[in-house]
Parts: C-alpha cells; sequence; structure tokens
C-alpha cells in the first residue's frame, strides 16, 4: 500500500518546522517544502530521519504555479497525499498603504493568498472522493492580523490573511462531503524569524509586556494546535478558524 504522505509548505523554519517535527514524530511521512534556505531543510531531514522519522525536502517558490505543480507531483512519487498544511506566508517591511509599490504587494498576494489556494486545488485533486481520492486535511495559516488590519505596518499582510480566513470557510463547505476537512490557525506574535525578514527583528521583545499573556507564543504552540486540527480528534471539525494568540484579537 502506497504510503500517506503530508505537505507542510514553508516547512523548513519556523512554525512549519515545528509542524513537520511533531507529524514526523506521530509517523507521518512529510514533504518539507521551502523557497530558497536549503540549508535549514536539509538540516531539518536530517534531524526528523535521526529521530525515526521520514522526510523529503522539496525546493519550490508556492507562488510559482510551475513551481506547486512539481511539489505535488513528488508528492505523488513518495505516497499518498492525506494532508495539506498550507503554512508558507511572507510580510514586508513596515509601511503606510501609500507607500507600497505593486511589485511588494505582488509578492504578499501571490505567497500568502494565490500560493495557499493553488496548493488547496492541487490537495483536493488528490485527496476528494470526487476524485477517487480517500479523504484528507488541509490547515491554512491566518493571522490575528486579519481582524487588526495592522495600520501603518502591514495592511497588504492583515488584507491577504482576511483572504485565508474567507478561502478557509468557503472552501471547507466545498468539499465537506468528499471527505476533507479544511480549517484554519490564526496565531498572534509569534518567536519565529519572520519579523526579522519584515525589518524588526525585535518585534517580539518589544510588543511582549502589551500582549494579554505577557509574552509571545511559541512555533511548537501552534504547531500543537495544527495537529489537532489534522487529528482524528478534530472528525466534526470544518471551517473552523482557531484563534491561537493568547488572547490577542480575539473578538471578532
Ligand atoms: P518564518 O519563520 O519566516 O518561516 C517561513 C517559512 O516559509 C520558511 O520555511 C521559508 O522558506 C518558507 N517560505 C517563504 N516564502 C516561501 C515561498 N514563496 N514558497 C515556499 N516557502 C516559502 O515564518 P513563520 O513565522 O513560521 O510563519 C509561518 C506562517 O504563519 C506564515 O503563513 C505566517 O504568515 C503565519 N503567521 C506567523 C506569525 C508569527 O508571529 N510568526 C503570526 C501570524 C501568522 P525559506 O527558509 O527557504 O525562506
Amino acid at each position: 500500500m502506497s504510503e500517506e504522505i503530508v505537505i507542510v509548505t514553508g516547512g523548513s523554519r519556523g512554525i512549519g518546522a515545528s509542524v513537520c517535527r511533531k507529524l514526523a514524530a506521530n509517523g507521518r511521512k512529510v514533504l518539507v517544502n521551502f523557497a530558497q534556505n536549503s540549508g535549514a531543510a536539509d538540516e531539518l531531514v536530517v534531524e526528523i530521519r535521526a529521530a525515526g522519522g521520514a522526510a523529503v525536502a522539496i525546493q519550490g517558490d508556492v507562488g510559482n504555479e510551475a513551481d506547486v505543480l512539481n511539489l505535488f507531483a513528488e508528492a505523488d512519487r513518495l505516497g499518498t497525499l492525506t494532508g495539506l498544511v498550507n503554512n508558507a506566508g511572507v510580510l514586508d517591511v513596515a509601511q503606510r498603504v501609500d507607500e507600497m509599490s505593486l511589485e511588494r504587494l505582488n509578492r504578499i498576494f501571490s505567497v500568502n493568498v494565490l500560493g495557499s489556494i493553488l496548493c488547496a486545488r492541487e490537495a483536493v485533486r488528490r485527496m476528494s472522493t470526487r476524485h477517487g481520492g480517500k479523504g484528507g486535511t488541509i490547515v491554512n495559516l491566518g493571522s490575528a492580523s486579519s481582524k487588526l488590519g495592522s495600520p501603518n505596518q502591514y495592511v497588504d499582510y492583515a488584507a491577504s490573511k482576511g483572504a485565508i480566513d474567507t478561502m478557509t470557510v468557503g472552501l471547507a463547505l466545498e468539499v465537506a462531503q468528499e471527505g476533507i476537512r479544511v480549517n484554519a490557525v490564526r496565531p498572534g506574535i509569534i518567536d519565529t524569524e519572520i519579523h526579522a525578514s519584515g525589518g524588526a527583528p525585535d518585534r517580539v521583545a518589544e510588543l511582549q509586556s502589551k500582549l494579554p499573556m505577557k509574552r509571545a507564543g511559541s512555533a511548537d504552540e501552534v504547531a500543537d494546535a495544527i495537529l489537532w486540527l489534522m487529528s482524528d480528534q478534530a472528525s466534526y471539525t470544518t471551517g473552523a478558524i482557531l484563534d491561537v494568540s493568547g488572547g490577542r484579537a480575539i473578538l471578532p
């Protein structure tokens, strides 16, 4: 029987890497996607295999359709797809909307929104019972910013995550009878390198005292929520958007 496989986009660092470690520890074979930093992806694969797990690293920009097709073709070669974690996401330096270039907007929306929808499309084509698949789960990475709007920082990023909330609900209903559950987590401030990539390496330390729990969350704390949404324990949960934000932005 073909081995079951889960794709984690942006699985090489941060929240995605924690998801890969935990899935592999639970006996799932993981396809660790990354964009540029092959060193981090290779290191993670070595770590997972040393711990007795199964993982393969695949380069690919989720904002590029050819790369997405290649990623899923690779999954087909390795086993039967039963899960997708749409985790790859990018932000940019703090700017007002009246300063943003089209190049910046294209990058944010093609990775965060188009990438997630293209990957979901490929996953549904493989997992849906409508297409002869055996079902599966999709978890999308939203953000508390979809409710906050992130003024003077990155309204573009926040808007892209608003699209993820909407896509989660719509796709969940579209495939509810086809053996696929679609959910999202909406993290608050999580201690990863994404803040440095947005030009604010001290963001976590600076914001900590303003957060409800007086601390940022860890990648592991978000990954635990994702693993639950993917598990059979969540068998009646679909279209849910779970705030994993330590109380930040929990009101609608
Ligand atoms: P991170 O530490 O910056 O890691 C990003 C990961 O995504 C890396 O593995 C990176 O690969 C990969 N990646 C970047 N662009 C990609 C692309 N075009 N195609 C494929 N992979 C790509 O990020 P994180 O903080 O773990 O965030 C993960 C997700 O959670 C994102 O969707 C983010 O928006 C969301 N989130 C994070 C926070 C937070 O505070 N950290 C809060 C709310 C939501 P390379 O190493 O090759 O670049």
